[in-house]
């Protein structure tokens, strides 16, 4: 731990790369030579072009994307894209399939609703109280795009392999689990992630868009609402969150260089949460929620015999400075974030804390 700085388990806004943390500081005052800070600088200056334009160029690389996708930066978190998904696509009486695997899943399907779209949901892990990915699920074929969440951030699920939907492209939620593993973005016609979970800063929400996706977008909506408006002005047709575009650009960087791409951050990711899970599992105390083949690496969801102790193992993890246990206030229990940034040292110091209070109680 540096400087008093905790064990950081908290489910979002979360833990981000201290060498980022540290860069962010370091150059605050006086950024890139320019005597302003990031903050005060023009989004239309060279030096603001110069951090998107690299946030998109990196992403790319970290992807594998060709020319055939747009990466834009959109403000209103992914709860707007909720709403943005279905306004620019679901146009002409066309439906959408959507999966419903919890409280973000729930929240999608209710804008859908709100702007009287068509939409059919295929799939829901509700009967179990969305512990569970569902499987062997039928897709409509003529669906402009199959609705998933990749990772359930309150529920503790995560898609292991993504569906096979027969060509249907798949617009996803990944807020919590974007840039946590390799992607294939063939199935996809368009992933979002609100940056606060894995990627960055709360108030920027990142967008991949595959460009025949775009093709069927309406523009008989509002300027702001419209993908096209974002892909034509490089995400800057109004003022863009410069400081958050700017600090996804220093967690790239970190991954790409420090990290060394995303099949070494799976592999740092499935340690981190092998080291948890194989804890809980061999331990008659704790017990995981989620069932075992959907169990997710980013968010691990457990629960201990009784909410008083539940309540007491958060206090004193706070106290032995390990913060952000408490599971989400709609599902009790406990939770420990492991996003990128999340340290192995930081997971053993959990998987300490929770022997010893076994023992203890
Ligand atoms: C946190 C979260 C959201 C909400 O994100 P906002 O940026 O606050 O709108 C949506 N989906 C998932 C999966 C999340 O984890």
């Amino acid at each position: 731990m540096i400087d008093n700085r905790i064990f950081n388990f908290n489910a979002g806004p979360a833990a981000l790369p201290l060498p980022v943390l540290q860069e962010i500081q370091s150059s605050f005052l006086n950024f890139d030579g320019s005597g302003m800070s990031i903050i005060e600088i023009s989004h239309r200056s060279s030096w603001f072009d110069a951090v998107i334009n690299d946030a998109v160029e990196r992403t790319k690389r970290l992807l594998g994307l060709d020319d055939g996708f747009h990466v834009l930066f959109v403000q209103g978190g992914a709860s707007l894209q909720f709403a943005m998904a279905p306004m620019n696509f679901l146009t002409n009486g066309r439906s959408a399939d959507y999966i419903n695997t919890g409280t973000w899943s729930t929240k999608a399907i209710n804008e859908a609703k709100i702007l009287h779209k068509n939409y059919s949901v295929v799939a829901s892990s509700e009967d179990k109280n969305f512990s569970y990915i569902p499987k062997d699920i039928s897709f409509n074929k003529d669906a402009a795009y199959v609705h998933i969440t990749s990772n359930n951030t309150i529920k503790g699920t995560q898609w292991h392999a993504f569906p096979d939907t027969n060509g249907v492209p798949i617009v996803a939620d990944m807020s919590s689990d974007f840039m946590s593993r390799p992607l294939d973005m063939d199935k996809f016609g368009m992933v979002y992630a609100g940056a606060q979970k894995n990627i960055g800063p709360s108030g920027v929400c990142m967008v991949i868009l595959k460009k025949e996706m775009l093709d069927l977008a309406t523009d008989e909506i509002p300027t702001m609402l419209r993908y096209a408006t974002y892909a034509s002005k490089n995400s800057m047709y109004n003022t863009p969150p410069c400081f958050g575009i700017y600090t996804i650009q220093l967690v790239l960087k970190w991954l790409e260089e420090t990290v060394g791409g995303l099949e070494k951050m799976e592999a740092h990711n499935i340690a981190k949460g092998k080291m948890l899970y194989d804890f809980i599992n061999n331990s008659d105390f704790y017990r995981t929620t989620a069932a075992p083949d959907s169990q997710s690496l980013m968010n691990v969801t457990f629960r201990l015999p009784t909410e008083e102790l539940e309540k007491t193992f958060v206090e004193k993890a706070t106290a032995r400075g390990l913060g952000g246990l408490k599971g989400h206030r709609s599902v009790g229990g406990c939770r420990a974030s492991l996003y990128n940034a999340t340290t192995m040292e930081a997971v053993e110091a959990l998987v300490n804390f929770m022997q010893t209070f076994e023992r203890e109680n």
